[in-house]
């Protein structure tokens, strides 16, 4: 069910009117379902019950980088959600909205030392690892503070996930992860470390997968080291399999997360059953945009409709420096007026007032609207706001949450005295 719908013709968030929300906190605006959340979150978790998985045979870490406002951390956190960090500013996020350190996996292939220190300093469940000189680097940062460092390697299990090529990252020739070739000597090196334990093992191959057959077959892969790994007495207790869950933007049938999880549990108890018998296993997920991305919209208004030669354009308050994907990936959202006219549709490009031709929304839509209206840009919960710039002096945009028919502000608007506060004339 949408939380987005809409009710007297006027678009609700909840049942909330949208005109309501622009009036009270002004335009633009990201606007989150907390039911929404709720519900994506708990697709995960009931499935995890479903299959007899307690918190000691299942993790949901979720993806924070897509959206890391503090109110959906501390809804999640106590949703009983680990996290998946990838920056020292991310496990910041985390713990100031309360989340625990003992559910935090660390990725990134670039973590640097003050990073790792911060990381360890608070005991966090685990480094997701994407090179060797990583390896000597947390060893060594581990040892200066008589730690030990647990640790999963980020293995590139060279399945194509079939999407768009800046999202897709478990091929042979991106930056992330160790090759396949190479995680048995690579785990090798990590368990000859004094100050590294090797818990686990992850890969993350790509991001708005519909179909979850690649992932399967990543999991295949991972189970063939792990096998490989024990031959060699080197025990693994957790399989991370990443994110990558995609959404429907337009018309897209992504598989129910219900599913997934279930074929994911049966290939591990499949495989336990033969050869493992007793010997536990942990599965860890990562998931972002499959909880977030449907739980968000962002709220605009028309400022000027404008009637080139060859097109209309809807010129709007948002921008390619708040929601930039469709700027650097050509991502489709759906664009919903808030008010349904009764008036004749015309084609429009919708885009934003920066100084770029880049800076569009939306292409080629049929809306009914007139100057002032509000726009819902829909799907945007997930990589909108934690994209963002501030791009031509630009404040970001507010953010609230909306939970039944009260509206909670979760970060407000900036001002452009904000924007320039750590800056400072010559003398
Ligand atoms: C971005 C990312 C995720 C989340 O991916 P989604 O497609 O949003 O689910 C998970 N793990 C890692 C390592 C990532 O970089």
């Amino acid at each position: 069910m949408s939380h987005f719908s809409y009710q007297d013709g006027v678009l609700c968030a909840e049942h909330t009117p949208l005109t309501q929300i622009a009036r009270q906190f002004g335009s633009p605006t990201y606007i989150y379902s907390k039911a929404a959340l709720v519900e994506n979150f708990s697709s995960y978790a009931d499935a995890c019950k479903k299959h007899g998985r307690t918190d000691d045979t299942a993790l949901v870490c979720y993806s924070v980088k897509s959206n890391s406002n503090l109110a959906v951390l501390q809804l999640l956190g106590k949703l009983g959600s680990g996290f998946d960090i990838v920056s020292g500013g991310e496990l910041l996020r985390v713990l100031a909205a309360g989340g625990s350190p003992r559910k935090v996996i660390f990725s990134g292939v670039g973590k640097s030392r003050e990073e790792m220190q911060l990381a360890l300093s608070h005991d966090i469940l685990c480094f997701n690892v994407e090179s060797i000189p990583e390896l000597h680097r947390l060893n060594e940062v581990a040892g200066e503070m008589g730690k030990r460092a647990s640790v999963s390697l980020r293995v590139n299990p060279n399945v194509d996930a079939k999407t768009h090529p800046y999202i897709s990252t478990g091929l042979k020739d991106n930056k992330f992860g160790v090759a396949y070739e190479d995680a048995l000597t690579t785990y090798r090196v990590a368990s000859a470390l004094p100050n590294i334990s090797v818990v686990g093992i992850d890969c993350h191959i790509g991001s708005q997968l519909l179909d979850d057959a690649p992932l399967l077959e990543a999991v295949d892969k991972l189970i063939e080291l792990i096998d490989a790994l024990a031959a060699e007495g080197i025990v693994i207790h957790h399989l991370d399999i990443g994110g990558g869950i995609g959404i429907n933007y337009d018309n897209d049938k992504p598989v129910a997360v219900g599913d997934y999880l279930a074929r994911v549990f049966a290939k591990v108890d499949a495989w336990r059953a033969k050869n493992h018998a007793g010997a536990p296993i942990k599965v860890l997920f990562e998931p972002g945009r499959s909880i977030v991305g449907n739980a968000g919209i962002l709220l605009t208004e028309v400022q000027y409709i404008k009637h080139g030669e060859t097109k209309n354009f809807a010129i709007v308050d948002a921008a390619m420096n708040d929601l930039m994907r469709p700027a650097m990936y050509e991502a489709w959202h759906g664009v919903q007026p808030v008010l349904q006219r009764h008036v004749a549709a015309q084609t429009y490009d919708v885009v934003g007032p920066v100084c770029e031709s880049g800076d569009w929304l939306a292409r080629s839509r049929e809306l009914a609207i007139q100057e002032g209206d509000l726009l819902a840009i829909m799907s945007a919960g997930a990589y909108g706001m934690t994209m963002s710039s501030n791009y031509n002096t630009r404040g970001r945009a507010a953010e609230v949450m909306v939970d039944g028919a009260t509206v909670h502000l979760i970060r407000k608007r900036e001002l452009a005295s904000d924007l320039f506060a750590l800056e400072t004339l010559l003398p």
